[in-house]
């Protein structure tokens, strides 16, 4: 008789370990079971911004694979199915119908949990107030999409993450007046040290967004029920139009009831397999906590590059293979207009509150061979242990071609290497690329001579 895997959750992580555990193993000796609670499967989220922006044409052009090429693949999807409880012991999950209501105990030999992450929304007055949205599902973009219909002129986003940096970005290309509202001193100011955000600040105010920070919001006005402006510490800000970006927060409820071991962090706890603590049980994606290469402890960090990864590691090892997770250095990118953000490791500020004896040194370069046409400055900051020289972090803010080349001091990072050694690297070069050095050479080249 085939096994049966139930998932709980249809998106990165759900999906990713469904399509791989389905490519290893025959409908005859794998059974799969997937419940969405939305009416979508293997949706990019990450193209949420440019959805609103204009730049993707339609919602369905960010679904990668439909409940219907799921299932094709021997993938029983069951959308508008919620999970509600799990139960170890008798290993079932109790699944509602969202169309009819009506309740079922699935039976399971594994369980995947790879239910996500839901918005920060703090209860402030009138958070609930039309108007007042997040920006996480095509339903939500939706609903973005029909407040520009209505007319909405004046939009406010909450927060100056990565998210809010690229639905003001969005809502700033579809014409909109756009504010943005931020608690701390600097945009991306919880991922990047304060001098590197600096110039994230000046690209947005440059771009006419009225950024406001050290701002706290207090609660929203309404009129009949709908946003007209959101109350901050300093005063009201007219709003049509309100998308709060403050973060998520795994969702790890379902697991917690269930008696599912979850961490400080808020994230259900695996194994670098995949492994919860309870047998059979499973999970993968933004509901879990991962171990962080530098630091060692135990993070949640919600992107798609982990869950997707996570997800397939856990399909590769239910079906009975062999794979293991490798854990996180917070690599991540994103842009505003033509400034191009990107960070792994530690900050400095990171590092030093992670008890390492760290220096941070910035370097200015050019993205190209300064003669070159088109070459964009950029600013490189390496974050380095003192003494050892080993190097703990870097961030990246730049024009065009600066970001990506992230990824080559996120490759050291992975690999332990010193700053001399970065500084020593391989990289390649002609002039419409970079100059003869490589500013990530100049940048670990200059760190390795402060320490
Ligand atoms: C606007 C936006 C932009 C982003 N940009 C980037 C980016 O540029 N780069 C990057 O790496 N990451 C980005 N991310 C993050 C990325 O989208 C997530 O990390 C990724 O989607 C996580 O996948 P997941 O499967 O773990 O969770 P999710 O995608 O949240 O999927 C979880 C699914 O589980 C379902 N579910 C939850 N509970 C239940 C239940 N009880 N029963 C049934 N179903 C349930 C939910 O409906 C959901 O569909 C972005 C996210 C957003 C919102």
């Amino acid at each position: 008789m085939a096994r049966r895997l139930v998932i709980i959750g249809g998106d990165a992580a759900g999906m990713s370990a469904a399509s791989q555990a389905r490519r290893m193993t025959s409908p005859d000796a794998l059974e799969i079971v997937a419940v969405e609670r939305g009416s979508r499967t293997s949706y990019a989220a990450c193209g949420l911004p440019y959805l609103v922006a204009g730049l993707v044409e339609s919602p369905d052009r960010l679904v990668v694979r439909t409940p219907e090429q799921h299932r094709a693949m021997g993938i029983d999807v069951r959308t508008r199915h919620e999970a509600i409880a799990i139960d170890c012991g008798a290993r079932t999950v109790t699944v509602r119908d969202l169309g009819i209501g009506r309740e079922s105990v699935e039976h399971y030999d594994e369980l995947l949990i790879g239910t996500g992450a839901s918005g920060i929304a703090p209860q402030w007055p009138g958070i609930d107030a039309e108007g007042v949205l997040q920006l996480r599902t095509l339903d939500d973009a939706a609903q973005v999409e029909r407040r520009l219909g209505a007319g909405a002129r004046r939009a406010v986003v909450v927060g100056a993450g990565y998210i809010g940096l690229e639905v003001a970005e969005g809502l700033l290309e579809r014409g909109l007046d756009v504010t943005v509202v931020e608690l701390l001193g600097a945009p991306m100011g919880a991922v990047l040290d304060a001098d590197m955000a600096a110039g994230v600040a000046n690209a947005m105010r440059a771009a006419g967004i009225d950024l406001r920070l050290n701002t706290a919001v207090t609660g929203f006005a309404t009129v009949a029920g709908r946003v007209t402006a959101v109350e901050t510490a300093t005063g009201p800000v007219a709003a049509d139009l309100v998308v709060i970006g403050l973060g998520v927060r795994p969702n790890a409820d379902l697991a917690r009831a269930a008696g599912i071991g979850v961490g400080e962090t808020g994230g259900i706890i695996v194994d670098d397999r995949l492994r919860t603590d309870t047998p059979h049980v499973w999970a993968a994606g933004d509901c879990v906590e991962s171990r962080h290469r530098i630091t060692g402890r135990s993070v949640v960090v919600a992107l798609g590059t982990h869950a997707n990864k996570q997800g397939r590691i856990a399909g590769t090892n239910i079906a009975g293979g062999q794979a293991a997770f490798g854990g996180v250095l917070g690599t991540a990118i994103t842009r505003f207009q033509g400034v191009e953000i990107a960070r792994t490791g530690l900050t400095e500020r990171e590092a030093g509150a992670a008890g390492f004896d760290a220096i941070g040194v910035t370097t200015e370069a050019s993205s190209r061979a300064q003669y070159f046409p088109g070459a964009q400055p950029m600013k490189i900051k390496v974050v380095a242990e003192r003494g050892t020289g080993r190097l703990l972090g870097a961030q990246i803010v730049g024009g065009e071609g600066a970001g990506k080349r992230i990824d080559v001091l996120a490759t050291a990072l992975w690999n332990d290497m010193t700053v001399e050694e970065v500084g020593g690297m391989d990289l390649s070069y002609a002039p419409p690329f970079s100059p003869v050095w490589d500013p990530v050479l100049l940048a670990a080249g200059k760190a390795a001579s402060k320490i």
